[in-house]
């Protein structure tokens, strides 16, 4: 009889985290004086601006710390708090309240509260995830104007496993090194800041646990599965030892690390295998590096879009994408234009409600309507190809016709490049195959381009009609259907009869029972989440 309680949330960062359990439940912050007298207002509203500039400087210095070591996202968080401290909507609202002889601190959490409620009110997924954001903004204004931080979670000192409803970005960077132990989440999803932030320090984190987490709040210890996105709350001798257990088999997987780190593979036949790594952000590069990548077969660019209120610059993403090149060298990197719609939206960008997302105006197709999105990345990657061997790769492609026009608009920024003056480097360009439609006409589109990568993901749900993120229909979400197997199979065919390669990029490339399948049918790279890839090159050696 199990003694204890589960939380199931969403794997938001792998690994597994045993430890004394510490809650954040930071009190609402109360304000010292509820009202001033009239002949106090000029100060109290110099007071304010102090307070201020005070926190502007705060968040600049930590933005630039995280910039310098290489968190370009996570700077880029800190970047939105600075304009939310600056806003001049937010200093009318609380400069007025003061002129009507409420105190500073009052007005300014109060004034932040009803931006936080409207921004929650929003269906905007992003935008009402910013309502954190702002109230965490005023508190630290409303904190420094009484003369002292919010006392919390820098004051942990012993490794810990967190429990908190939310964990602001600024809470996040306040715990001191080494005392986390890893996350657990009331809010959230994957794309949320505290699952971003967990990823990039390497921490293990479940969130989205939601109310469940009220029960945890008193536990002494907390175990967590941050691959299989649950937690145990004070669990019982035996669970202990199987989370060890997990423990070990991580660490020993590590071990084998070593052993293929530097390797290149080849089945005993002698057929060389490419292994290598699907990245979200500039900061995993190293990790995937260590690993044992030979590259990176899927660089999914909509995270940079999608952890910021504004669409990061040209040369913003120029920076990102020649950070990566530069750390794999010789290696080949592959990014993927932008790919927001289905399940990700995009902060800054109108997109139509739409009935069935997943079918509707995602990836290619949006580009390709919006050159003043899709130019300045295709612009960003041309120049920073100059660094390494990098190469382009369009996703949701459903014809030939497509693949032209998304060459056209790469001519076009080659072509500006060049005019200007620009340094930049021709680029191999691929195509993902994940619409049926792709591989069925994987003969027309092989002759054009340099290599296939084939989505599992997308090509599953759409070839069985199952939603990829719909529990329920797990037994068919498994590229191992003769439906989906027969489609890669083609795929491979029209790229043998091309002379061109292909690989695969979705989740089943670092699925052991896939390897052997996926390699029998042609495939000869496969693009997986980093910890995978030991296993992975183990496994094609054996073949
Ligand atoms: C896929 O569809 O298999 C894929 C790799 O793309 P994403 O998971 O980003 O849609
Ligand atoms: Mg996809």
């Amino acid at each position: 009889m199990k003694d204890y309680v589960r939380l199931t949330g969403v794997a938001a960062s792998e690994g597994i985290a045993i430890g004394p359990a510490f809650a954040y439940v930071p009190g609402d912050l109360k304000p010292e004086r509820e009202n001033i007298s009239e002949d106090v207002v000029g100060e109290e509203l110099e007071s304010f601006r102090n307070a201020v500039k005070a926190v502007v400087r705060k968040l600049s210095e930590t933005a630039d710390g995280l910039r310098e070591s290489g968190g370009e996202g996570e700077a880029g968080i800190f970047d939105a708090h600075v304009e939310m401290a600056e806003d001049p909507e937010l200093h009318s609202g609380v400069e007025e309240r003061v002129r009507d002889l409420q105190s500073p601190e009052a007005a300014v959490i109060s004034v932040g509260e009803e931006f936080a409620e409207m921004f929650a009110a929003t269906e905007d997924e992003y935008l009402s995830a910013r309502a954190e954001d702002v109230r965490d903004v005023a508190y630290q204004i409303a904190a420094e104007i009484m003369g002292g931080e919010d006392a919390g979670i820098e004051m942990l000192d012993k490794p810990s496993v967190v429990l908190a409803r939310n964990l602001a970005p600024s809470d996040t960077v306040n715990i001191p090194k080494g005392m986390a132990l890893g996350f657990v989440i009331a809010e959230g999803s994957r794309t949320s800041h505290v699952s971003i932030m967990a990823r990039s320090m390497g921490l293990p984190a479940v969130v989205g646990v939601g109310r469940a987490l009220e029960e945890a709040l008193a536990a002494e210890v907390v175990a967590l599965d941050g691959a299989e996105g649950y937690a145990v709350v004070d669990p019982d001798p035996a669970t202990i030892s199987s989370f060890e257990e997990k423990q070990k088999n991580i660490a020993a997987e590590a071990a084998l690390l070593k052993e293929y780190k530097h390797g290149q593979v080849r089945t005993r036949e002698g057929r060389r295998i490419e292994v290598v790594a699907n990245i979200g952000s500039a900061q995993e590069a190293e990790g995937a590096l260590e690993r044992g990548a030979e590259g990176v077969g899927l660089f999914r660019t909509e995270f940079l879009f999608m952890e910021r209120p504004e669409l990061p610059t040209e040369e913003e993403q120029y920076e990102a994408y020649r950070k990566v090149v530069k750390s794999f060298g010789e290696k080949p990197v592959i990014i993927r234009t932008l790919d927001v719609g289905g399940d990700k939206d995009l902060p800054g960008v109108d997109q139509p409600e739409e009935e069935n997302p997943f079918l509707g105006w995602r990836g290619i197709r949006m580009s390709l309507d919006t050159p003043e999105l899709f130019k300045p990345q295709l612009r960003a990657i041309l120049r920073a190809a100059t660094h390494g061997n990098l190469k382009i790769m369009f996703p949701m492609v459903v014809d030939a016709d497509e693949l032209r026009a998304a060459k056209k608009v790469l001519e076009e920024c080659r072509r500006e490049l060049e005019n200007e003056g620009s340094r930049f480097n021709e680029v191999e360009i691929g195509v993902m195959v994940e619409t049926p439609a792709a591989a069925i006409c994987a003969a027309d589109i092989a002759p054009e381009v340099s290599f296939f990568s084939i989505g599992t993901n997308d090509l599953i749900q759409y070839t069985l009609a199952a939603d990829r993120g719909n529990e329920r229909l797990r037994r068919l979400q498994s590229a191992d259907h003769p439906a989906v197997l027969s489609l890669i199979g083609r795929t491979c065919e029209a790229a043998r009869e091309a002379g061109i390669w292909v690989g695969v990029c979705g989740e089943a490339a670092g699925e052991p029972a896939m390897v052997p399948k996926l390699i029998e049918l042609g495939v000869t790279e496969l693009s997986m989440s980093a910890p995978a890839i030991p296993r992975v090159k183990k496994i094609i050696s054996g073949l």
